[in-house]
């Protein structure tokens, strides 16, 4: 960013008026912190921003000031954003909303990234929809760490034998994991749902797969992100901190 522009987006920060290149820079200062105090290597931790509700304007002004991954929930709105914001080198978008069967085939090519995988079935339907147009759908597995009915997601017992038999799906990457822990008001009380996560992704990396992966950890959101890089994340999902608050939105679809 050139100089006078840098000076513009601070002096609009001062008086409050919303500035999305220093909400975005100081959120990658607080990941890079995080990553520093758990003695982790900075660059291994990605942003991603959650970017239901924020309208393709905004979208296009974060990109602008750096943002490379948008991650959404609902295909609808993801489809009209994609086609408003067009390509721009580097950006790339992920779908981590709840997965529902027949919009699947609109998913697959189209995110560089899956987070919330929840069942066996849902990779077959991935793994055929890939195989159909001839490429490899990189997903995550979701995992409910905290057990709550009501969240999907494998239980963690359940995750090991999923993801053997996936290890057979040649177009689908299980590259790591990601959790969506109860929301807490105090962000410490999250740090035992990411631990859990983590261990759960290094035992899975001890077994003798050939195509899975345990390379991304998915966790940590506006409110505990900063726990989640201490605690191994690879990819945080950060909406309200970037954007402010946003409308009630469904997040299925
Ligand atoms: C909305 C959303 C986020 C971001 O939530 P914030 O609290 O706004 O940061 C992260 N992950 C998922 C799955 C979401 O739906």
């Amino acid at each position: 960013m050139g100089g006078a522009a840098g000076v513009a987006g601070v002096a609009a920060g001062e008086t409050g008026v919303d500035d999305l290149p220093t909400t975005i820079r100081t959120t990658r200062d607080r990941i890079r912190r995080a990553a520093e105090r758990a003695g982790r290597d900075p660059r291994r931790v990605r942003l991603a921003a959650a970017t239901k509700g924020v309208d393709a304007g905004r979208v296009l002004e974060a990109i602008r000031a750096g943002l490379t991954i948008c991650g959404e929930n609902r295909w609808q709105e993801a489809r009209a954003k994609m086609d408003a914001v067009g390509d721009h080198a580097g950006v790339t978008w992920h779908f981590f909303g709840r997965l529902q069967r027949r919009k699947l085939r609109h998913l697959v090519g189209r995110f560089d990234l899956i987070h919330s995988v929840e069942s066996l079935e849902q990779a077959e339907e991935i793994h055929r929809r890939a195989r159909e147009q001839g490429m490899v759908q990189s997903i995550l597995l979701e995992v409910n760490v905290g057990g709550e009915s009501s969240k999907g997601g494998f239980r963690p017992d359940e995750a090991p034998d999923a993801a053997a038999a996936m290890d057979s799906f040649e177009h689908v990457a299980v590259r790591g994991l990601m959790t969506l822990p109860p929301g807490q008001p105090d962000p410490e009380r999250s740090r035992p749902s990411f631990r859990q996560l983590k261990a759960l992704a290094d035992r899975l990396a001890a077994m003798p797969l050939r195509r899975v992966r345990m390379d991304e950890l998915s966790m940590g959101m506006s409110n505990d992100f900063e726990i989640a890089v201490e605690e191994g994340a690879t990819l945080v999902r950060v909406g309200t901190a970037l954007f402010g608050a946003r409308p009630p939105v469904s997040t299925a679809g």
